[in-house]
């Protein structure tokens, strides 16, 4: 993990990355890595018609932001919610392109227990696309069937509020009971608990590279 210098967060759609390793950006960030965060739908077909349809790209650009992801490493796609089966083909070659011009050494995506239908797609495609990286699948538990504590990425305070206030910066979506603050640093305690720190994330290992 330490020497994991370039790190890549896979989202299928925007905030599920902050939401699965948030935390653990802001730290990557903090020790001088290198991360990049990729989503794969901004909703622009399916956002309430009183949102204006890059609503979610600028929420994004912002919340990842907070966390201090710089701007030329967030890219955007804007396959249809509910329907990247439809286009895993399409998605597989844009993985295969992402890790052929990043190569990164650390990727983060969901879990192959994670029961969202386009979750399912990027945590298929990215486990073919980055055959030889280190993978681990990240906790979004009302999505995951089951879930294993395997790996756990301690966390300060600092860490935590910088997870919170980007998730803040989600307003068009501030109703999903996920996004509430009591729930996230609940959720960062039960996991340090586990393990005696003050906050922490815990990830599954899908695949380890050494
Ligand atoms: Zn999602």
């Amino acid at each position: 993990m330490q020497k994991a210098q370039r790190v890549l967060v896979l989202a299928p759609h925007t905030d599920d990355g902050e939401l699965g390793c948030g935390g653990s950006i802001s730290k990557f960030i903090e020790e001088g890595k290198e991360v990049h965060y990729v989503a794969f739908s901004i909703c622009t077909r399916s956002l309430p018609k009183h949102l204006a349809p890059d609503t979610l790209a600028k929420e994004v650009k912002e919340a990842t932001r907070i966390l201090g992801v710089s701007n030329t490493n967030l890219t955007l796609f804007d396959f249809d919610v509910r329907r990247f089966k439809e286009f895993r083909q399409d998605i597989l070659e844009e993985l295969v392109k992402i890790k052929s011009s990043l190569q990164p050494d650390l990727v983060f995506m969901p879990t192959l227990n994670d029961i969202h239908q386009d979750h399912q797609v990027i945590a298929e495609e990215g486990l073919r696309a980055f055959k030889n990286v280190s993978i681990l699948g990240y906790e979004l538990p009302w999505n995951n069937l089951t879930f294993n504590t395997q790996c756990f990425i301690k966390l300060n305070e600092n860490h935590i509020q910088k997870k919170i206030d980007a998730l803040s910066a989600y307003e068009s979506q501030k109703q999903r009971s996920y996004l509430n603050a009591d729930f996230i640093r609940s959720l960062a305690n039960v996991r340090a608990v586990q393990i005696g720190a003050p906050y922490a994330e815990a990830f599954e290992v899908i695949r380890w590279v050494i």
